[in-house]
């Protein structure tokens, strides 16, 4: 038997689309979009991080503007949003009639300061936060959270995002996927604090920090798995009555943490905090309640401008 000549399929065209800023995260980025694809011209302060992805066939710009007309889609991962201000604002006129995806990590705020400037400007507008490393783009556990004035414009550009990572639209307000990420690394931050301290605690006692980890893992992952969802359960139904563990029995056991610290010449900066979070649940009653208390008292303080 012969084979037959079958032809090949011709690939779909991808819309094209535009990366400024190629940092790690930018890079990554860019990379994904070169694979799935999409004509991708990139633009960088620094021309030189250009060369690698130019090899890759992405078409390097010399200009910021010449990188944003030259795409519907304009993707922005610089470091802070006062950078992606700087760069835009003079582009206005440019961006006009096209959309920004800032990935750039920021506050709500700036995000909804970021949307008013574009919507002023006729400039579509989504905000990003990027729940991921670098390596982890284009890969499967990777996601990225989105939101925006206008969904009908991110379902657009959704299916060039999805080259990116998973999608995922938390609503009309410029500032909710800001809000989003932030709340998540919250929650990394608290964790990376607690082990980097119990590995700091353990080692006073000369255990090699492998030999604790698998033990530390299991004790974390336990945690979490239990207290994040039976918070949720108490804030929303603000019932804090616990019968687990109540902030009185934790205000008693603290001192015995803070003392070890200081016994072993370990800092106590990271959690000293809690100590004063756990005197004033007690001062205002809350002495029977379960840990969930600990997040309405933190509501407690003044809201600031961004
Ligand atoms: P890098 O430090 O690797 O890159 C920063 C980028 O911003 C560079 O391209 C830099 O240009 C550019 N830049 C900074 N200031 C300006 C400016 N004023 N004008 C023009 N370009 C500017 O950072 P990352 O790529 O790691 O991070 C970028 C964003 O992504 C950050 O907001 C970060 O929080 C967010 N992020 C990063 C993650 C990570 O794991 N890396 C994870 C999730 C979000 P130049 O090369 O010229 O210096």
């Amino acid at each position: 038997m012969h084979p037959t000549n079958t032809p090949t399929p011709t690939p779909t065209p991808q819309p094209p689309t535009t990366v400024l800023g190629l940092g790690l995260m930018g890079t990554a980025l860019a990379t994904a979009l070169i694979k799935a694809g999409h004509p991708t011209t990139v633009w960088n302060r620094t021309a030189s991080k250009t060369g690698p992805l130019a090899a890759q066939g992405a078409t390097p710009a010399a200009t910021a503007r010449e990188a944003i007309t030259a795409s519907p889609l304009i993707i922005v991962c610089l470091t802070t949003n006062a950078d992606v201000r700087a760069l835009l604002a003079p582009e206005a006129e440019a961006l006009a009639g096209r959309t920004v995806v800032n990935l750039t990590n920021g506050t709500p705020n700036q995000a909804r300061e970021l949307a008013d400037w574009a919507a002023a400007h006729g400039i579509a507008y989504i905000d990003g936060g990027i729940m991921a490393v670098p390596q982890m783009i284009a890969t499967p556990g990777a996601y990225i959270l989105y939101s925006g004035a206008d969904e009908a414009v991110f379902a657009t550009h959704r299916p060039t995002l999805e080259a990116l990572a998973d999608t995922k639209w938390v609503g009309n307000d410029p500032g909710g996927a800001a809000l989003y990420d932030l709340s998540l690394l919250t929650g990394m931050y608290g964790m990376v604090m607690g082990v980097a301290q119990a590995y700091a605690l353990i080692g006073s006692g000369g255990v090699p920090a492998r030999e604790f980890a698998p033990l530390l893992r299991e004790w974390v992952n336990a945690m979490t798995d239990g207290l994040v969802p039976g918070m949720a359960e108490a804030l929303d139904s603000g019932q804090h009555l616990t019968d687990v563990s109540s902030l009185e029995i934790n205000q008693a056991a603290l001192p015995n943490f803070l003392t070890a610290y200081a016994q072993a010449g370990i800092s106590d900066e990271l959690f000293r905090p809690l100590q004063g979070l756990l005197d004033r649940s007690i001062a205002e009653g809350h002495a029977a309640d379960g840990l969930s208390r600990l997040a309405t008292l933190l509501k407690k303080g003044q809201a600031v401008p961004a």
